[in-house]
């Protein structure tokens, strides 16, 4: 599997070159990181009892990601002593289990905080060499970093907080390792199980895009997301209320009968500066959905329509264009019934990115 080379490897090599052709007196920096480290917790950190056993290790870099979910209450409590807590509490259920310690090789809370697992995984990832032999998927226990993700994403949303802390997590580990962003997967790509749930599952595809433009160094400096449950969002009563499918996003969606009529579902948020922004539509794609959707987009030179086909391509960041776009706020986005189209017209989200 080839892939992009990262900002770091790219600094790997001006190294070499800066050594071999030293003559100048060009500064080159010796370490330059595409991924900053996130904040990981230790096990002497968060509290870990001892291991009860010897940890394994591999010599080799492990070559995906794993991703599972706890299937643990969906707390509200998001607190960094919660996040121990609960890290010492899934280190008793694997004790109880019979394993030497944790299985997974890294945590991260419905807070967003991130934490060591099995004692010696954040070492070796620091390292960038080498790991532990986890528990966490079978087969893959040598080859996979294991992620735990606290809480149960059979219908429900993961935390903002604990999703944006995964794209980090998995960035600096794809990163440390060498893995490519597409080799991150869910726990029931190879076992039989509903790990990670269907909802975080659905998740995968926009995960691995995320993390790819960690990577690359191509995070925004500017982006908002306005969900159909925002403040930015209107509609009228004909636009009813989903959580029909678990490739929306956030806790549900709208939808209404396509008709002939101007009802629209807005999103409006405040633009920084006038510019140029990439607009995204997230939508559940299922066949009997509209297959022909219309998109406004309030461009500065004038409104745009952008056809979609919500029966295919759900569960992902779908691009409506690049767009100047004033400063302000303003209504951005709206979806119109306005289509001859047959099946549901769908409003999800939006996300608006300066580019
Ligand atoms: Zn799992």
């Amino acid at each position: 599997m080839s892939y992009p080379l990262s900002r770091r490897d790219v600094m790997r090599g001006a190294v070499a070159i800066g050594v071999g052709a030293a003559t100048g007196g060009i500064a080159i920096p010796s370490q330059a990181l595409a991924v900053a480290a996130p904040t990981i917790a230790s096990c002497a950190t968060w509290g870990a009892a001892a291991a009860q056993g010897t940890i394994s290790t591999v010599a080799a870099n492990p070559n995906k990601i794993i991703v599972h979910h706890t299937a643990s209450a969906n707390v509200t409590d998001y607190s960094l002593a919660a996040a121990y807590a609960h890290a010492r509490e899934i280190q008793q259920w694997h004790f109880d289990r019979g394993w030497i310690d944790s299985g997974q090789h890294f945590t991260i809370s419905r807070g967003g905080h991130a934490m060591e697992g099995r004692h010696r995984s954040l070492e070796l990832l620091q390292e960038g060499s080498g790991a532990v032999v986890g528990a966490h998927t079978s087969g893959q226990n040598s080859t996979a970093v294991g992620i735990e993700n606290q809480g149960l994403y059979t219908t429900a949303t993961p935390p903002a907080a604990l999703y944006d802390k995964l794209v980090q997590l998995c960035a600096y580990i794809c990163d440390q390792y060498g893995i490519a962003a597409t080799q991150i997967f869910g726990h029931r790509d190879y076992n039989a199980t509903a790990c990670p749930g269907d909802v975080l599952y659905a998740r995968l595809p926009q995960l691995r895009t995320d993390v790819a433009a960690a990577l690359n160094g191509t995070t925004p400096d500017w982006s908002t997301i306005v969900d159909n449950t925002s403040s930015g969002f209107a509609a009228g009563a004909n636009w009813l209320t989903s959580s029909y499918s678990a490739e929306r996003y956030g806790e549900n969606y709208r939808y209404a009968n396509p008709e002939e009529v101007s009802d629209l579902a807005t999103y409006a948020a405040t633009i920084p500066a006038a510019g140029s922004y990439q607009v995204e539509a997230w939508y559940p794609g299922i066949a009997g959905y509209n297959t022909s959707t219309p998109f406004i987009v309030y461009a500065s030179g004038g409104s745009q329509v952008v056809r979609v086909d919500q029966s295919t391509g759900g569960g992902a960041w779908a691009s409506l264009g690049t767009f100047s776009l004033a400063a302000g706020a303003q209504t951005v986005v709206a979806v119109s019934r306005w289509t001859t189209a047959t099946g549901y017209v769908i409003a999800d989200a939006v996300r608006i990115t300066r580019v």
